[in-house]
């Protein structure tokens, strides 16, 4: 699989993790899915409602999830991928990320915010048996990474 983003919408992933830092950022990706790649059409930003440990921890406040669940189908859009920060850490999944992780076919994008300033993001898929992920291709239209 591959992800491709336009700029505007890789903008404003990038610029939600710079605006949480030091915390993690996180939120939902909508747009359409074809059979070789994921078309980002919306960048949806959550609140992390994790209070004890934010800087290396996030959770969707559940109430907001199914908001946004229900707004996608008004658009006519699906949830292609899920996103968050790690904050002074590699763009790489965790163990946590891996154990809380719960559906294979979704994209995973995961952005390294290094003092304050968003690096690296990549975007990983989990595969079938949920035992790891795979790194799949994230490309923004237009550009080249
Ligand atoms: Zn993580």
């Amino acid at each position: 699989m591959a992800i491709v983003f336009n700029p505007a919408d890789y903008e404003e992933l990038r610029r939600h993790g710079q605006d949480t830092y030091p915390h993690e950022c996180c939120g939902i990706l909508l747009g359409t899915s074809q059979a070789e790649q994921r078309q980002v059409q919306g960048v949806v930003r959550m609140r992390n409602v994790n209070a004890a440990t934010p800087e290396n921890r996030f959770d969707f406040d559940p109430r907001e999830h199914l908001r946004v669940q229900r707004e996608a189908r008004e658009r006519g859009l699906e949830i292609i991928g899920f996103y968050h920060s790690h904050p002074d850490h590699p763009a790489r999944p965790s163990q946590f990320d891996l154990d809380h992780a719960s559906w294979p076919g979704y994209s995973y994008v995961i952005m390294s915010v290094a003092q304050g300033k968003t690096g690296a993001v990549n975007s990983f898929e989990l595969a079938e048996d949920r035992s790891h992920f795979i790194q799949e291709e994230l490309a923004v239209a237009g550009a080249d990474l």
